[in-house]
């Protein structure tokens, strides 16, 4: 009799304390644009039952969650950009917490929770897709196969939105320094003759990894270079690398450690990790694979060639992981770790503009070089290949200078520079200069 009343009692207390003590907080409200959806985060304490359905006449989309209490502003979110008018927010007499978000158009709600990890708390995601046609006029331009056609990189700037990536030294983050660094890429290659260069983001959003690949094979890429800045425990840690994707796995402890790191972007992503066709076409896969391995191995080792002239490289070598990004069959991909911002010194640098404009050019370099070596076919430099008369192929050593090449071959410094697109007296180590018939 005793043991019931004692019973009764502590469910009484226990049934109080979910009423109040225990409900979740909603802490803060995050906002991001990406091209075709609108990410909204939902920073709680504890994620409770939620409901979340779109309402038209006008178009709306409601948020519901149980037992949780709204300790943010959410009236001063920045809201231009995205097809969000207004956010509103109520709370029932149950202690059900609602968002309104009211839109300027239909759009499809989507979302999933994040549980707590290292960076960030209990996370409510909701994706806000457009429901307006999506543009694919590049997609179309890129089967357009014409005899000159440009050899397309696609730049992947790394993490984004929700995803930082690492954080490195006074708070610099990893996916501010990588998208510039991307984008500086990007100006690079366009104003080269016979490369066009896009961007899988172009703003602060995160983008799933494999969406990343799925992108690259739409705009028809020829090359994949995922651009990244590295962090580790161990601060003193520094130096570049490149990486290409290994077949079997991680190469070795230190890459799997960031490749499980880099990974785990995905979680952030949260939808559709596991595409079921994959393994069904594995073999066809595996052949296509060593293909694109073998020209994302040379393409590899002339970036980092490149990247060694500037700055301190990690390894002396390319090394091998299994990153996401990189697992597209069908297109060589490299990943570009410019660097590692949990090192002071490192972080400091990155964090220069004239910093990134280098090591942007020293990438561009080693894109240039590997593809004025081995051009796809049908394209621009695979032309002027074949048609230039090449009497020989000099590769720059160190003290090596323009008016010294040009006298050994005999050949004018203007023709010479003209020839190899030099503008300047811009050489580097390890460039290789095709030597014209004078
Ligand atoms: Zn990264």
């Amino acid at each position: 009799m005793q043991k019931r009343i004692f019973s009764l009692l502590f469910l009484g207390l226990a049934s109080l304390m979910v009423g109040s003590a225990f409900a979740a907080e909603l802490n803060g409200v995050r906002l991001w644009r990406a091209p075709d959806h609108t990410r909204i985060v939902l920073d709680l304490s504890e994620i409770n039952n939620y409901k979340i359905f779109p309402l038209a006449n006008p178009h709306r989309v409601v948020v519901d969650i149980d037992n949780t209490r709204l300790k943010t502003d959410v009236s001063k979110l920045e809201l231009s950009k995205t097809p969000i008018r207004n956010i509103r927010s109520s709370a029932d007499k149950n202690g059900r917490m609602r968002l309104v978000f009211d839109l300027a158009q239909l759009v499809k709600p989507n979302s999933f929770t994040l549980k707590k990890d290292a960076g960030h708390g209990n996370r409510l995601v909701i994706d806000l897709h457009d429901l307006q046609k999506r543009k694919n006029t590049i997609k179309t331009a890129s089967k357009v196969q014409s005899q000159r056609r440009d050899v397309v990189v696609v730049i992947d700037a790394g993490h984004g939105g929700e995803d930082p990536g690492a954080v490195g030294d006074r708070n610099l983050l990893e996916k501010h320094v990588v998208l510039d660094i991307s984008k500086r890429l990007q100006r690079l290659l366009k104003k080269e003759t016979g490369f066009r260069a896009e961007l899988t983001r172009t703003g602060d959003y995160s983008i799933q990894l494999r969406k990343r690949s799925e992108m690259a094979r739409d705009k028809g890429a020829d090359l994949l270079v995922s651009i990244h800045a590295d962090s580790f425990k161990n601060r003193t840690a520094h130096g570049a690398s490149v990486f290409t994707l290994s077949s079997n796995g991680a190469s070795s402890e230190s890459a799997r450690w960031l490749a499980s790191r880099e990974n785990n972007a995905d979680l952030v992503g949260g939808v559709e990790l596991i595409d079921k066709g994959w393994m069904l076409k594995k073999t066809l896969i595996d052949l296509t694979m060593n293909a694109s391995l073998d020209v994302s191995q040379n393409a590899a080792s002339q970036v980092l060639d490149s990247i060694g002239t500037m700055a301190d490289l990690h390894k002396n070598e390319v090394e091998q992981a299994g990153f996401l990004v990189l697992k597209s069959p069908d297109i060589p991909s490299i990943l570009v770790e410019t660097g590692f911002i949990s090192n002071r010194k490192e972080a400091g640098k990155l964090s220069k503009p004239a910093y990134r404009q280098k090591m942007a050019q020293k990438i561009f370099l080693g894109i240039k070089n590997y593809f004025q070596q081995s051009p796809p076919d049908g394209t621009y430099l695979a032309w002027r290949k074949r048609t230039a008369p090449v009497i020989a192929e000099h590769v720059i050593k160190r003290g090596d200078t323009l008016s010294e090449i040009a006298i050994r071959y005999r050949v004018s410094i203007a023709l010479l520079k003209k020839f190899n697109r030099i503008n300047g007296n811009n050489i580097h180590v390890g460039q290789r200069l095709r030597i014209p018939l004078s």
